[in-house]
């Protein structure tokens, strides 16, 4: 009767893992067809009973945000990056400089024009 009893336990939990197991896979199958064409895929993963899809981020849009745009420097005419320029707002245009110095020169030109 006891060996019964465990033989019958075992079975029920064979059944349940097997039910469970069957559910992820098709679970699984239905996220892969979702995700057929999208190029991205990593790999799948269970989270707390969920499935999700591993995404890789593509390199090459990482790439973009950290180059930022290049501004010409109108006092020496260097290239320079737009987030790290000296600006300054003249006649409702904004104008960027490579240093201080070149900011403080273009300003002096301005002045000079003006008068
Ligand atoms: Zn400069």
């Amino acid at each position: 009767m006891v060996l019964d009893f465990i033989v019958n336990m075992i079975l029920l939990i064979g059944i349940i893992s097997l039910f469970n197991l069957t559910r992820y896979i098709f679970k699984i199958k239905k996220l892969i067809k979702m995700h057929k064409d999208n190029p991205n895929i990593q790999g799948i993963t269970i989270v707390n009973g969920e499935v999700k899809i591993i995404e890789k981020t593509p390199q090459s849009e990482k790439k973009e945000s950290v180059v930022s745009n290049q501004v010409i420097d109108e006092i020496c005419g260097k290239s320079i990056e737009e987030n790290k320029a000296y600006r300054i707002v003249y006649g409702e245009k904004e104008h960027c400089f490579c240093s201080w110095e070149c900011r403080e020169a273009f300003i002096k030109k301005k002045q000079e024009e003006g008068n």
